[in-house]
């Protein structure tokens, strides 16, 4: 699976198992929407919600390795792994082969009432990989805002008390608990009240609120964070848990310095409240490491897992210190698909994937080669103002201008590139970044076929903004 070149340096091909007919991408035979992606597009118009905020006009049909079709026999290089699910490719055999035995013994397992040994052993499973492997006791549901809520109930239930922290920038999900937790004000519109939780800004160094650098700021905003807000943001002293996450996602891929967990922790501590770690993007091998929290030695006492975790079937879990999962009580909370047969087939088949086929150590090689290559990109084009990554979880954030760093809108960037025959998703408040989260079992030829057409379309952005007069003067 892997070569070198002549300068030693590691080159990964696809595995094996990837078929032909996904090797040759991008293969653009008709413009997109093709024929038969129009007629489903316009059944769905008619029929489904338009609250689906849809980027791509095609109408996906199959995937591989890290390629997506359309119906319309387009094919695609896959950035985007489906927004970090398909962490170890896209139709992982031991996934199919796990997936396809369990369905024929047992598909909903009916686990809120009867013991099933699949999830005893994803239990263990997760407790082996958590952080520090110091983790003990999940409990599963059906998506990534549901485990989220299930950290807050857990958090609520165990302090006896109602108040949580999340940042600017926060994305936790769309409802309940976890909606309040998300900053946007996008996510947030119309809906409310939405209480009980403070925000305080997130360590984005590249746009930092106070304009500051670190290290000479000395971590700034965490002091702000702790001498302000907590006493003048409307704390009612009854804080139950901070809630993070170590890599934001939605919010733009933001590395915070390593002293920022680590903080947190301590914070935490100080305060008689809990570390949730929110790792439903950054889990699971992404950044290089099985969880963000790794690259800090930091053990949250409560881990919110989803996408990943279930190989492409919906699961979302949270993992805890044993003494807080302990006081949990018979019916305290419940999902009625939680630990479902299929849930866990999948779920324990691409977390072995992930760890036994070194997926985590893979991504970072390949994530050090693919930063390599977009910083000097960086210096070629004057709208890229930032790249920053660890592993395959890589932000490219885009400005007009570099010095006064105004966001860029690259909305139609974003389409050019998947017309082009890459697929590519926004991040970010001014949706001006750029996540790079392809399967990390992605090939070097696929990343650099990716980055020529990423390269293009940039180009292509650039000169309609300077034709158009657009870009402010530098
Ligand atoms: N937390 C984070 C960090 C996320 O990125 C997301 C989804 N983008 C969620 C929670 C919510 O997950 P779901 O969409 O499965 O509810």
């Amino acid at each position: 699976m892997t070569s070198q070149t002549e300068k030693g340096e590691e080159r990964f091909g696809l595995p094996d198992w990837v078929p032909d007919w996904a090797r040759s991408a991008p293969a653009i035979i008709t413009p997109p929407p093709g024929q038969k992606s129009r007629e489903v597009m316009k059944l769905d118009r008619e029929y489904v919600s338009h609250a689906y905020d849809r980027v791509f006009s095609f109408t996906i049909d199959r995937a591989a390795g890290a390629a997506v079709a359309d119906i319309d026999g387009n094919l695609y290089i896959d950035w985007t792994s489906g927004i970090a699910v398909m962490n170890a490719g896209w139709g992982h055999p031991r996934i199919i082969e796990a997936i396809k035995k369990q369905s024929e013994k047992l598909i909903h397992s009916f686990a809120n009432d009867t013991y099933f040994d699949k999830e005893a052993e994803m239990g263990k499973l997760l407790s082996d990989i958590s952080p520090g492997g110091k983790l003990k006791g999940s409990f599963f549901g059906n998506s990534g805002a549901e485990a989220v809520g299930a950290a807050v109930k857990l958090a609520t239930y165990y302090t006896r008390k109602f108040e949580f922290l999340s940042f600017y920038g926060a994305y936790h999900g769309r409802v309940g608990p976890a909606l309040n937790l998300t900053s946007k004000l996008k996510y947030r519109f119309g809906y409310g009240p939405l209480n009980n939780v403070l925000f305080a800004p997130y360590a984005y160094c590249y746009r930092c609120p106070f304009k500051l650098e670190y290290p000479s700021c000395d971590l700034y905003c965490m002091h702000f964070m702790e001498e302000q807000v907590m006493t003048l943001g409307g704390s009612t002293g009854s804080l139950a848990a901070v809630v993070v996450e170590p890599v934001q996602g939605e919010g733009g891929y933001i590395f915070p310095p390593d002293t920022f967990m680590p903080f947190l922790r301590e914070f935490c501590n100080r305060n008689e409240a809990l570390l949730i770690a929110d790792e439903v993007q950054s889990g699971l091998g992404r950044t290089g490491r099985l969880w963000a929290c790794d690259w800090t030695d930091t053990v949250p006492d409560i881990l919110v897992m989803g996408k990943a975790v279930g190989g492409g079937i919906p699961l979302g879990a949270i993992v805890a210190k044993p003494e807080i999962m302990k006081k949990w009580r018979p019916g305290a909370h419940s999902s009625t698909f939680g630990g479902n047969a299929i849930q866990m087939a999948a779920g324990i088949a691409h977390i072995r994937a992930i760890v036994e086929e070194k997926l985590p150590e893979r991504a970072l090689n390949l994530g050090e080669y693919v930063l390599k290559r977009l910083r000097e990109l960086q210096q070629r084009h004057w709208s890229i103002g930032d790249v920053r990554g660890r592993g395959l979880m890589i932000g490219v954030e885009f400005v007009k201008n570099r010095k006064t760093k105004e966001p860029l809108d690259i909305t139609q960037l974003q389409a050019r590139c998947y017309k082009k025959g890459l697929l590519t998703l926004t991040a970010g408040t001014y949706g001006n970044v750029m996540r790079i989260a392809p399967p990390l079992i992605i090939s070097n030829d696929f990343m650099d076929r990716g980055i020529e057409i990423f390269e293009q379309c940039i180009t292509e952005m650039e000169n309609d903004l300077v034709a158009g007069e657009k870009r402010p003067a530098a």
